[in-house]
């Protein structure tokens, strides 16, 4: 086994230069934790219009290349755009695509043409490869975008000398976003037609990009343990638990890190004042800050203030949050939330937080300064989620010890562990059915915690003392990258 691998990421989002979600922070810090164990890491990503906005430098590398798509030949562009890790990142620039004010779509929807715009991505990968003169031992692919790279690899491409020595492994950071289009988009992508059945690409009639990742991978990877295990059953497996339950055996859970540099109280840019473990005095500035911020007019060392940094989508357990608001209310707390996306959510807390002056904050944004504020200048992060993959602003939270209250599912699950005041264990609370008055219960159950200063100043150090950083997991990837090619190669030879 050769010890240096050529790994080379493929993902729709990648922090910092465009992010929708947890995907960009994971694609944003696992390969630096990679090449720092001494392998040549690289990352593509579209070239979207952010990217282009975006506070770093940008340079051509490949002026033009040409990807068969929808019947015809579509030119794109190679740009490698600056980065201060030890990783080379490439953006795929075809502004008819991604020249666009949103990554995925607008608030009313998905763009139409989503198909053919991330097909073209996944499809570019040849001729960009081939350019670059990359033959790597690992593509790793992401979400349901890239999902038909694995197919083209095991079809199209297989006599691809490029190729000839290609695993590919397959994350899958969130089951229920699945890429699904109209049977005519096989057409499109030109995938051979007898791949449209049930061990490949075909779903209830329709064609599914994460099947195809799921079917065509050499090693599939979700991003907890306790998820790899839901969405194996059909509660979690959103129609794909069977397809799952068939590759189980190439199936593993692994946590995602954060990134201890981005997201580190002692160092971070955002916020009013540092802290640390070992100081915690600046943490009340930063909550200070923040009822500032939001309007909130509590008393900052007497009232826990909560908050919420999220995407609004039904996911998050939000239904719940709407049930206690009021009786929540009633009590001596603060709430702050920064959050986008369905316009029903958005709309339910901007009308709430009028009825609650000075007691409810809301902004309607994304907002990534404010996310830092928030993290630092909260006592306890509420995430009520119905199912999380791993979830990350748990761990952010962790660090910044601002304590989690979660519901046991996923990696919410697999993080946070109970607080018990007889040991003195445990980083957070926990509830498990998802039933708004249990959500309830575990709220008053912290506030009386908050109160005690002895038992809560213990909790928030072991919640800073939480190791999350990416090492561990890194290394865990790499041992299933080899596991994965060790098996490839026997098969091969076989
Ligand atoms: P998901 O990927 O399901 O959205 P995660 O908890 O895994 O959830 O990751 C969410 C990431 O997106 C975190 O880095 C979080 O801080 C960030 N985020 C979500 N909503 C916002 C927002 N409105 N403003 C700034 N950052 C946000």
């Amino acid at each position: 086994m050769k010890n240096r691998l050529s790994i080379l990421h493929v993902s729709s989002e990648v922090a910092p230069y465009a992010k929708t979600g947890g995907l960009a922070d994971v694609v944003g810090s696992l390969p630096a934790a990679q090449s720092s164990l001494d392998h040549d890491v690289r990352v593509i990503l579209p070239f979207y219009r952010v990217v282009g906005e975006g506070n770093f430098e940008v340079r051509k590398v490949i002026s033009k290349f040409e990807v068969p798509i929808s019947g015809t030949i579509k030119e794109g562009e190679l740009f490698e755009a600056e980065s201060d890790r030890n990783v080379k990142v490439y953006c795929v620039r075809q502004d008819t695509y991604f020249d666009r004010a949103h990554l995925y779509g607008t608030p009313e929807g998905d763009y139409p043409d989503n198909a053919e715009r991330f097909a073209f991505l996944c499809r570019s990968l040849l001729p960009v490869c081939d350019a670059l003169d990359l033959k790597p031992d690992i593509i790793h692919c992401h979400d349901w975008q890239t999902g038909l790279i694995p197919s083209y690899v095991r079809t199209l491409w297989s006599d691809e000398i490029l190729f000839a020595n290609t695993s590919c492994c397959y994350t899958i950071h969130n089951l229920a976003y699945q890429g699904l289009f109209p049977r005519e988009v096989m057409a499109l992508i030109g995938l051979p037609d007898e791949e449209f059945t049930a061990a490949g690409v075909e779903f209830w009639g329709r064609i599914n990009f994460m099947k195809a990742g799921i079917n065509y991978s050499d090693v599939i990877t979700t991003v907890s343990p306790k998820y790899s295990r839901e969405i194996q059953t059909p509660e979690y497996g959103y129609g794909l638990d069977s397809v799952l339950r068939e590759r189980s055996e190439d199936l593993f859970g692994i946590l995602n890190g954060i990134d201890t540099d981005v997201w580190d109280p002692e160092n971070d840019r955002f916020l009013k004042a540092n802290y640390s473990v070992h100081d915690l005095s600046g943490k009340k500035k930063c909550k200070d800050d923040i009822l500032e911020t939001f309007k909130v007019n509590i008393d900052s060392s007497k009232a826990p203030l909560f908050g919420v940094i999220s995407r609004l989508a039904d996911q998050k357990g939000f239904d719940l949050l709407a049930e206690i608001m009021d009786d929540l209310m009633t009590l001596d707390v603060g709430l702050v939330l920064l959050g986008t996306g369905d316009q029903r959510y958005q709309d339910m807390f901007q009308k709430i937080a009028v009825r609650y002056p000075g007691k409810m904050g809301v902004r309607i944004a994304f907002d990534n300064a404010l996310a830092h504020k928030i993290e630092a200048g909260c006592d306890v992060f509420l995430m009520p989620s119905k199912y999380e993959p791993c979830g990350l602003n748990q761990m952010y939270s962790l660090r910044y010890g601002t304590v989690p209250l979660v519901r046991a599912t996923g990696g919410l699950d697999d993080t946070v562990e109970h607080y018990d005041p007889r040991t003195g264990r445990g980083n957070g609370f926990k509830f498990y059915d998802y039933a708004a008055d249990e959500l309830f219960k575990k709220i008053r159950e912290a506030i009386e915690f908050y109160h005690d200063r002895e038992a809560w100043s213990h909790l928030m150090r072991n919640a800073m003392q939480t190791d999350f950083s990416w090492a561990r997991s890194a290394r865990r990837y790499l041992e299933i990258y080899e596991n994965t090619i060790e098996k490839r190669m026997k098969g091969v030879s076989q």
